[in-house]
């Protein structure tokens, strides 16, 4: 046989669909994967040796904020390679209707605000995906997928108002939103908590939905609700997901919040009942009771209504301060009232790079140590970062991260938001969490369930062709790892530790994170995804 590229030999193979490990030698022959015998002896320029370990295909992250991590500076290079270092061969951004792009160069003003807040500056916009793709350089290790974002699509043509699109202000009606415009893209995305998604109605969703499905891609949506209402929040993405004949991709389920606690007993199966009905409905997780987001998704909607320059004038005034502190304490009907659902001794804040050291505290105690209120506190401190402060809140219960996870609906994410400071673990831990904590050590999931989502079943929802499997002729994607050593070193105090237990990491037949080291390959690119047959008939 001719020489490989690469070979892996002596490990146990689990392929990624579900079947049970085996031994067998892995190699690679430019980029692509070629099953052989265990013990094979073929000839390779580079050996793995991979006695006592597992070799699966490379982790799939379906849900990441890593939009904008292209750059040469050393943060993003380190915060590049957290997913790396666990096995994360792909990352899908995109995600809460959040997107780089499409922003019509004349209308971006508004958008790039919303982008810097999102991400962090420098407020990077792109016109296409094709721009987008550009942006990213040559620079990646892994690969990257970008679903299109309604928040961005909606900024740019409705604004941040709190009214309904109208003919001649529908965010279907971007060019960017049209048929043809889902080519290369993973699928639709929405945030539909968030300034500007939340301001739109059900109906205004399902008309971009059906774009999507119309190129077989899925409706991706972070839910209206993930606290106290998120079952009448599924309801919605099921008859958007219905009306519109999309799949539905139901993004890191969680029912936060106290009085949403025990929820996913009911969440799980009414997401079992939609499939039997018909729906090609799945949803991911991150194996952690903590969630990330901005800290000005905290506030309440109409704070933000005319973007982040205005929030930034209101928030100054003590009466618009007094009318926060009222609706957290009321709520507002059909917003997910996070600080109201639990209090500001949960919210800690992950990222406010002006304010270093007020990074891994939480509001409450900022607030008492400066002797204020928390709601002037953190009012002063998304002016002090022009809005731009990520936060962790403490509102799961275990239990329910537990039957998400363990649940055959699920894949796995990461919901990674790289930025610097004290981020969430999860962008750094969450594959290996997994494999070392809820497989291993708590026996949750099998580990061959486990890799089934982290590769077949993501590859196969996101349109992710010869990815997923190790199997002849696949993409040479892959991990080898020691499944009694493998475990997550990210904590909420040191987030970006590495993780123990992987041996190397391969992308395109390179590898790229070899024992403790990580290479100079730079085999990742953007993948353009592929049209699709619709997946569900729908009824339109
Ligand atoms: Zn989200």
């Amino acid at each position: 046989m001719a020489q490989l590229d690469l070979l892996v030999t002596g490990g146990e193979v689990i392929d990624g669909t579900g079947s049970p490990a085996r031994p067998a030698d892995v190699g690679v022959r430019n980029g692509r994967l070629v099953l052989l015998p265990p013990r094979s002896h073929t000839p390779a320029v580079d050996v793995v040796d991979a006695a006592g370990l597992v070799v699966t295909p490379g982790f799939i992250d379906v849900h990441t904020h890593s939009d904008l991590l292209a750059g040469d500076d050393e943060q993003r290079e380190v915060l590049r390679q957290a997913p790396l270092r666990q096995g994360v061969t792909t990352e899908i951004c995109g995600n809460c209707g959040i997107s780089p792009f499409p922003v019509p160069p004349e209308r971006g003003g508004p958008v790039r605000e919303l982008i810097a807040a999102t991400f962090g500056p420098p407020p990077s916009a792109y016109a296409s995906f094709p721009e987008f793709a550009a942006a990213q350089g040559v620079a990646r290790r892994n690969h990257l997928a970008a679903l299109v974002g309604h928040g961005t699509l909606r900024a740019a043509v409705v604004g941040f108002a709190q009214r309904r699109a109208t003919p001649r202000g529908d965010p279907a009606d971007v060019p960017a939103a049209r048929r043809g415009a889902h080519r290369r893209r993973a699928g639709l995305s929405t945030g539909l908590i968030y300034s500007p998604g939340v301001n739109a109605g059900t109906d205004e969703v399902i008309a971009l939905a059906r774009v999507a499905a119309a190129h077989g891609k899925p409706y991706v949506t972070h839910l209206r609700d993930e606290m106290s209402q998120v079952e009448s929040a599924l309801e919605e993405a099921i008859e958007i997901a219905t009306a519109a004949g999309a799949a539905l991709q139901v993004s890191h389920h969680k029912t936060a919040g106290r009085r949403a606690w025990g929820a996913t007993v009911r969440t799980l199966a009414r997401l079992e009942r939609a499939r039997a009905a018909g729906l090609d409905v799945t949803c991911d997780v991150y194996p952690y009771t903590a969630g990330s987001t901005a800290l000005h998704a905290m506030l309440p909607p109409w704070v933000i209504a005319d973007g982040v320059p205005a929030m930034l004038a209101a928030i100054a005034e003590p009466a618009v301060r007094d009318r926060i502190r009222t609706d957290l304490v009321a709520g507002v009907p059909g917003w997910e009232n996070t600080v109201g659902n639990g209090g500001w001794d949960l919210i800690r804040v992950a990222s406010a790079p002006n304010s270093p050291d007020v990074q891994g505290h939480t509001i409450a105690d900022l607030a008492a140590s400066a002797g204020t209120d928390p709601v002037d506190y953190a009012c002063d401190l998304l002016a002090a970062e022009r809005a731009d402060v990520t936060i962790l809140s403490h509102s799961m219960h275990e239990d329910d991260v537990r039957r998400v996870l363990a649940s055959p609906l699920t894949m796995l994410c990461s919901d990674g938001v790289p930025k610097a400071g004290r981020p969430h673990p999860r962008w750094a831990g969450s594959f290996t969490r997994v494999l070392g904590h809820y497989v291993r050590d708590v026996g949750l999931l099998s580990l061959v369930e486990a890799v089934h989502k982290m590769t077949a079943m993501p590859a196969a929802r996101f349109g992710l062709p010869d990815r997923g499997l190790l199997a002849d002729g696949y993409e040479a994607d892959l991990v080898v790892f020691d499944p009694q050593g493998i475990a997550d070193g990210a904590t909420y105090d040191d987030p970006l530790a590495p993780p123990r237990g992987v041996r190397c990491v391969a992308v395109a037949g390179q590898l790229v994170v070899d024992g403790d080291e990580i290479s100079q390959a730079r085999p990742g690119r953007v993948l353009a995804v592929p049209d699709r047959a619709p997946a569900v008939p729908g009824r339109r």
